[in-house]
Order: C-alpha cells, then structure tokens, then sequence
C-alpha cells in the first residue's frame, strides 16, 4: 500500500453565492486511518464533506484524491472513485426495506469485499431487521443503515456527517466501537463530530474547525482535552 495520502485538501474555499463558509482549508488524511472534524453549528463541518464529496464546488487543485485533483468533479464521479459520504439525518429511501437501501449502495459496482452478509456481521441487528421498512428503524439502527448503504459502495474514503446527532449513548458507542473494523482494511474514515471527547477517543487524527478556519491540526495522541477545547470556542 502506498504512503501516499489518500486524500489531500489544499488552500480549499467553499461558498454559498457570496457567502464564504471555508477559508484557505488544508488537510491530510493518511490511508487506514480515522480522522474527526470536530467545531461547533456553523464552522463549516457539514460544507466541508460536502465539498469533498462533490456536492459543492470547489477549485479543481483543491481537493487530491490519490494525488488526483478532483475539486471540480460532479458527485457521481466522486462516488464513483470510492468516496462516500454517510450524511447528516441518514438519507435512508423510506419505502425500501433495509436491505434494499444496502444494495442500493452496491449499485457504484466499484471492486471489493464488502457485500450484504459482511455488512450484516458488522451490523447483526440489520441483518435480523432486513426485511422491515427502513423507516420502521431506530435512529441508532439508521445510522448503521447509512453506514451500510456507504460501505456497500467499496469505498476508500467514508465520510460520516455526525453519526451521533439524536442517538443516546449506548447506540454511539455502540456504533463507534465498528470504526476500527470499519477502517481495519485500509479504508479511511472521517468523522464529523460535535463531541469532543467521542472524537478524541475515535480519531488517530484531529481538525477543529472554527467560523470555515481551521484552528487545529494535530494527531489525538499528543492531545490534552483543554487543547481542543480551546481551539473549538477559539479562546
Ligand atoms: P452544524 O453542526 O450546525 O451542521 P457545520 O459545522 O456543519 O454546522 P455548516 O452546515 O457547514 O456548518 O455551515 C457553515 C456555514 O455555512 C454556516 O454559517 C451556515 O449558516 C452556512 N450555510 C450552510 N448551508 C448553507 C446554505 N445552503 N446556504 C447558505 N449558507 C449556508
């Protein structure tokens, strides 16, 4: 496997018409590994991953996926080279079932080892609810929906827009406790995260985010909680 990044954002500037949500954002994310954005409403989290996948213009040298510029590339093109994105609020179709939401994932047909039995392994309670509505879920078991849906894509970039929003805690750590395996086959993830401690504890990597700059750059090892916290209210 190389060691070269995955992905790589450079001097990245995303707008909403004359609105400027990111400034000059830089950020590197190493293969196989679990990288947390964490910031308060408004910092720019959601706008970041969604201009990674696509889903917002950005300039072409901006974002390197494999050290190929694809900032100006449309969505399906991004999804198609193996980044998917786990949205804010799930997404889910509500009048398939659950398993008919996973193979909708599949429908990328890009290479690799993740089918429905693995996803059904990570996730067993998905694999006992197959069948049922996708509507008929928990919040908790949604969002191991999403994470499903996204993983059936074979993708080599997860981007998960806060996977705890409305969850209770057992149902987070829960789901937290799948990101090692999720990454464990040299997938990367990145976790947009509200809460810092839960994306200290998830992450080998931290960025703090704050008003689209970034204020924090630093592995979560060499971390105090103070450090983060300070650079999350930019005190
Ligand atoms: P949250 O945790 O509340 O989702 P966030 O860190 O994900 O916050 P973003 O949703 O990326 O932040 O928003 C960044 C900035 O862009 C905010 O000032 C927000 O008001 C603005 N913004 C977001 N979406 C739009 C939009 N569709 N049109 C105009 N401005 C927007």
């Amino acid at each position: 496997m190389s060691d070269a990044p995955i992905l790589e954002l450079r001097r990245l500037d995303a707008h909403y018409g004359d609105f400027q949500a990111l400034f000059s954002v830089s950020m590197t994310i190493a293969r196989g590994s679990i990288v947390s954005i964490v910031g308060a409403n408004g910092a720019g989290k959601s706008t970041l991953l969604k201009t990674i996948a696509g889903l917002m213009p950005t300039r072409e040298d901006a974002v390197l996926f494999d050290g190929q510029p694809i900032g100006s590339e449309p969505a399906f093109k991004v999804a198609a080279r193996g980044i998917a994105l786990v949205p804010e609020g799930r997404k889910l179709f509500p009048s398939l079932s659950v398993e008919e939401n996973l193979m909708i994932g599949g429908q990328t047909k890009r290479p690799g080892n993740w089918t429905l039995s693995r996803i059904y392994d990570l996730f067993p309670i998905l694999g006992e609810r197959r069948r049922a509505p996708a509507t008929s879920l928990s919040g908790g078991q949604q969002q191991m929906a999403a994470i499903g849906r996204a993983l059936m894509s074979n993708p080599q970039i997860l981007l998960c827009d806060e996977i705890s929003l409305g969850l209770a805690p057992i149902v987070i750590r829960d789901i937290y406790a799948r990101l090692p395996d999720i990454a464990a086959g040299g997938l990367s993830v990145v976790i947009v995260e509200q809460d810092v401690m839960q994306a200290m504890r998830a992450a080998n990597h931290i960025y703090c985010l704050q008003e689209g700059r970034v204020t924090l750059n630093a592995p979560t090892g060499s971390l105090s909680r103070d450090e983060v916290t300070a650079a999350y209210f930019g005190v």
